[in-house]
């Protein structure tokens, strides 16, 4: 095999600035959907832009590289003068770290002289490439504020569900997932996905290319998921509880 051949299925760069700057073409994108190799990476993709803006919105919030210094107790005595208090009170922060730590064993010590922004851009690309290698690792805690997650298989597909919360709203929440069939993301823009409330549907999920999927303004219940596949197969997952 030429070495051309082997590296037809990665996504390029040219490739991946033109899908996240919104620059495709129809025919480009439609093409880059059709190869699940590079559907897999776009769905990295977006979960990494996610973990970027989740961060870059938080102003208040003492930054990735803060926050890490101040876990390993790095910080220097005026910093810590500074933010312990923020830090100890805020539930952004206390996630914040909570979220570093997963990625911190493989991404700190090589990025730890850069800028915040580098170092979440290379705990990025590190991240995707730990997830690459054990995709059953609940992807989405990575994702908001998560309340809690959960990741299920069945057969030769894994789910993860989060509960996260939505900015400026107290009473209502929202469920995301993402499913993935045999480690790749499966295409859920024709697949029905209902979220039900003692036989009733309560919400109907969107679904993307990439696996992945919303179930928005849900109040604290019990609930039954139902995703509907195009084979005739469901998957369903009884008793999920919302607090
Ligand atoms: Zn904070």
């Amino acid at each position: 095999m030429s070495s051309d051949e082997k590296d037809k299925n990665a996504l390029t760069e040219k490739e991946m600035s033109a899908f996240m700057s919104g620059s495709l073409a129809a025919d480009e994108q439609d093409a880059l959907l059709n190869d699940e190799h590079k559907r897999a990476e776009v769905a990295d993709l977006i979960l990494m832009d996610a973990l970027l803006q989740e961060t870059a919105v938080r102003f208040n919030c003492a930054s990735p590289d803060i926050l890490l210094n101040f876990e390993t107790g790095m910080l220097s005595t005026e910093d810590t003068k500074t933010w312990v208090s923020h830090i100890e009170n805020c539930t952004h922060c206390q996630q914040e770290i909570k979220q570093l730590q997963q990625i911190e064993d493989i991404s700190f010590t090589q990025s730890k002289t850069g800028s915040w922004l580098d170092t979440l851009q290379v705990a990025g690309r590190e991240l995707l490439w730990a997830l690459e290698i054990s995709i059953s690792q609940p992807q989405l805690v990575l994702r908001g504020e998560i309340t809690k997650s959960w990741s299920y298989a069945v057969g030769p597909y894994q789910i993860v569900l989060a509960v996260e919360a939505i900015p400026g709203e107290d009473e209502y929440v929202q469920l995301e997932g993402q499913l993935l069939q045999e480690e790749m993301p499966v295409d859920l823009t024709a697949v029905s996905i209902n979220l039900y409330s003692k036989n009733e549907i309560v919400a109907e999920g969107k679904g993307d290319p990439f696996g992945m999927f919303s179930l928005n303004m849900l109040k604290p219940g019990q609930f039954t998921l139902h995703i509907q596949l195009p084979n005739n197969k469901s998957l369903i997952i009884e008793t999920i509880h919302i607090k």
